[in-house]
């Protein structure tokens, strides 16, 4: 009894908004639902009106602003590709996390602010895979598993 008022609750609670300034209506990339913007402990984010069905869920800054476009499970591959590669030049190299966000923003032509990985689509995601191995520049030559060339 105790799960199913649980279960009733968060059905009833996904049906609509928070009420934050920056709040939208998403379309939901993994079925032909919407996307609300909901709280969580970490704060808000959007959730698939159709979970626990769906379970895509997308970021939002704390305005309720969404964090980039919703991704479909290939973008989010590729999301995790390319955290999986900026994040190993500044935990295994001499570049801090910040400076190598701040070099990756530049290089890519967007604000720092903009630079958040998990917000990327595909392109954005084969740029950061680019930048990963062309940074830093002064690396010595190594495998280039992306055959990435950023002018091709
Ligand atoms: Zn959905």
């Amino acid at each position: 009894m105790e799960f199913r008022n649980a279960f009733t609750h968060k059905v009833e609670s996904g049906r609509k908004s928070l009420d934050l300034p920056g709040a939208k209506i998403l379309d939901c990339p993994e079925c032909d639902g919407k996307m609300f913007l909901r709280q969580s402990k970490h704060g808000p984010f959007y959730g698939c009106e159709n979970f626990p069905t769906c379970r895509a869920a997308h970021g939002a800054h704390p305005n309720g602003e969404p964090l980039g476009v919703p991704a479909n499970a290939e973008t989010k591959k590729w999301r995790i590709r390319a955290h999986d590669g900026f994040d190993h030049i500044w935990k295994h190299g001499e570049v801090r996390r910040n400076d190598a966000y701040s070099a990756l923003a530049q290089y890519m032509s967007i604000s720092r602010d903009e630079c958040h990985i998990g917000s990327f689509d595909i392109e954005q995601c084969e740029e950061v895979l680019n930048f990963c191995d062309w940074y830093p520049p002064d690396e010595p030559d190594h495998d280039d598993p992306w055959g990435s060339d950023p002018y091709s």
